[in-house]
C-alpha cells in the first residue's frame, strides 16, 4: 500500500512474536539447520518504522466490532480501522487428544516456535514417526532422514500427495524416499499413540501394526482460521467468503490468504499456498488504494525434498490425461488435461519447462500432448502457437 502511495496510517497486528518471516523454509532449510531465524524475516526490523508501519506484535484481536469500524484487543483496547485485511491464515489439525495427540513429543508444525520446539529430537538414529504425507509431511521426513533419523510415514489415504499432486507425481517421490531409506505406509491410520511419563513411546496403527517411536511429527492438513470473522457475522464457505477483489459482504474489510476463499473459473475455491497469499495481498492493497484490480488466482506450488525440486502449476483437480515428457528418470514434466484443455503441469527438476508451462497456462494455451511429449520439440517455440 505504502509503494501505491497510500499516506494514511497502517497498522499490522499479529500474535506472534516475531516480525513477520516466511514459512516455506521452516518445514526445509530452517528444520534442517542450514537457515537462521533472521534470515526468515520478510523484511529487517526498521523497515516497518521507515514505513510508518505501526508494527504491534504479540497482540490477540478478540473480535470485531464492525458497526463502530473498530477492532477489540484481547486486552480491550480498541482500534479503529477505515478498511480492515483479515489474513489470519490457517492452524493445523491436531490429532485427537483421546488417542494421545497431545502428549509430549507429538508436534505440529506450523511456525517457528514449533520448530524451535522440536529441533533437539533430531539426533541421528532416534525413530520418528511422521503423521501425513502431504508436503508438510514429506518434507520434514526429508529433514530427518538427512539427519540420521530412521523414518516412518504413514497416510491415511490410499496414497500420498493424494490431495496436490497426480498419482504419477507421488509414484516418483515415493521412490525417491524410499531410495533414502524413508518407510512408507499408505492406507493405514493412527488408532492410539501411547506413552510413559505422558512422553509418546509407541503407536498402534488401525490395523493392529505398532511401532516403537521417539517422536511423532504431525501434517494432516490444516483449519482456515475463519472464527474471528464468524464471530462478527462475515459468510463463510470453506474460508472466509470474499470476491474477486478479495472484498467480503461488508465493503470495509477485505480477506487474503489460506482463511479466504475466492471464486474462481466456475467453482469458489481456498488455495493453501504463498505464492497465493503474495497475490492476494497485492490484490487487496490495489483494490484499497486504487479502488481497481480483479483478483485473477495463478496457482503455482514448489516442493523441495532431498535434492529434488517439484514445482507445479494450475490446478489439476479433474483432469482425464496425463502424459509424461520425460528427459531422465530424475527430470521429468507431468502435463495434466481435461478434454483438450491444458489445466496443470508438475515439473520435477525441470525449472525451465516450470517457467514455460507457467506461460503457456496463463496465457490459456493447450498444445497437443503428443507434442509436449516429443523432446525433440522446443517447449518455447509453443508460446507462439495458436493453441
Ligand atoms: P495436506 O496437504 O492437507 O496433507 C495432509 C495429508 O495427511 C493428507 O494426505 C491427509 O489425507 C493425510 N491425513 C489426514 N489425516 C490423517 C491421519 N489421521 N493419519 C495419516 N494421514 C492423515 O497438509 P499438510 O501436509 O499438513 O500441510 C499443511 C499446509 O501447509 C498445507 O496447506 C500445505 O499446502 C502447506 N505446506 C505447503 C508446502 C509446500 O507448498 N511446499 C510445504 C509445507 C506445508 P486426507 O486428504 O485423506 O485427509
Amino acid at each position: 500500500m505504502r509503494d501505491l502511495g497510500h499516506e494514511g496510517s497502517i497498522t499490522l497486528v499479529g500474535n506472534e512474536a516475531q516480525p513477520p518471516y516466511q514459512r516455506p523454509p521452516l518445514s526445509k532449510a530452517y528444520l534442517l539447520g542450514e537457515m537462521t531465524a533472521d534470515r526468515l524475516y520478510l523484511r529487517p526490523e526498521d523497515f516497518y518504522r521507515q514505513k510508518s508501519i505501526d508494527l504491534r506484535l504479540s497482540t490477540y484481536v478478540e473480535a470485531i466490532d464492525r458497526d463502530r469500524r473498530e477492532v477489540v484487543f484481547g486486552d480491550g483496547g480498541r482500534l479503529p480501522y477505515a478498511r480492515l485485511v483479515l489474513a489470519t491464515g490457517s492452524r493445523p489439525r491436531h490429532l485427537p487428544v483421546a488417542i494421545g495427540g497431545a502428549l509430549a513429543g507429538v508436534y505440529y508444525v506450523r511456525n517457528l516456535a514449533d520448530i524451535d520446539a522440536m529441533a533437539t529430537e533430531f539426533q541421528p538414529g532416534r525413530r520418528v514417526l511422521v503423521v501425513g504425507g502431504g508436503y508438510i509431511g514429506l518434507e520434514v521426513a526429508a529433514v530427518s532422514s538427512k539427519l540420521a533419523l530412521k523414518v516412518t510415514l504413514i497416510e491415511s489415504a490410499p496414497r500420498i500427495l493424494q490431495r496436490v499432486a497426480s498419482v504419477q507425481t507421488a509414484s516418483f517421490f515415493q521412490h525417491l524416499h524410499r531410495d533414502h531409506g524413508v518407510e512408507i505406509w499408505e492406507g493405514v491410520e493412527v488408532a492410539m499413540l501411547t506413552g510413559v511419563n505422558g512422553r509418546v513411546t509407541k503407536v498402534t496403527l488401525k490395523d493392529g501394526r505398532t511401532l516403537d517411536a521417539d517422536f511423532v511429527i504431525v501434517g494432516i492438513g490444516v483449519h482456515p482460521n475463519v472464527e474471528l470473522a464468524q464471530a462478527a457475522g462475515f459468510e463463510i464457505d470453506n474460508g472466509i467468503k470474499v470476491d474477486a477483489q478479495c472484498r467480503t459482504s461488508d465493503p470495509f474489510v477485505f480477506a487474503a490468504g489460506d482463511c479466504a476463499s475466492f471464486p474462481w473459473r466456475d467453482q469458489r475455491i481456498r488455495l493453501e499456498s504463498v505464492g497465493n497469499a503474495i497475490d492476494q495481498g497485492e490484490a487487496v492493497a490495489k483494490a484499497i488504494v486504487l479502488a481497481s484490480e480483479c483478483y485473477a488466482a495463478k496457482p503455482w506450488f514448489w516442493s523441495d525434498q532431498f535434492d529434488t525440486k517439484l514445482q507445479i502449476v494450475g490446478l489439476a483437480g479433474g483432469h482425464d490425461l496425463a502424459v509424461v515428457r520425460k528427459s531422465s528418470e530424475t527430470a521429468l514434466s507431468i502435463w495434466h488435461y481435461r478434454g483438450d484443455e491444458l489445466l496443470a503441469v508438475d515439473a520435477i527438476n525441470q525449472p525451465a519447462v516450470f517457467m514455460v508451462s507457467k506461460r503457456l497456462i496463463e496465457a490459456g494455451k493447450s498444445p497437443d500432448p503428443k507434442v509436449v511429449t516429443n523432446l525433440n520439440i522446443d517447449l518455447k517455440s509453443l508460446l507462439h502457437s495458436t493453441r
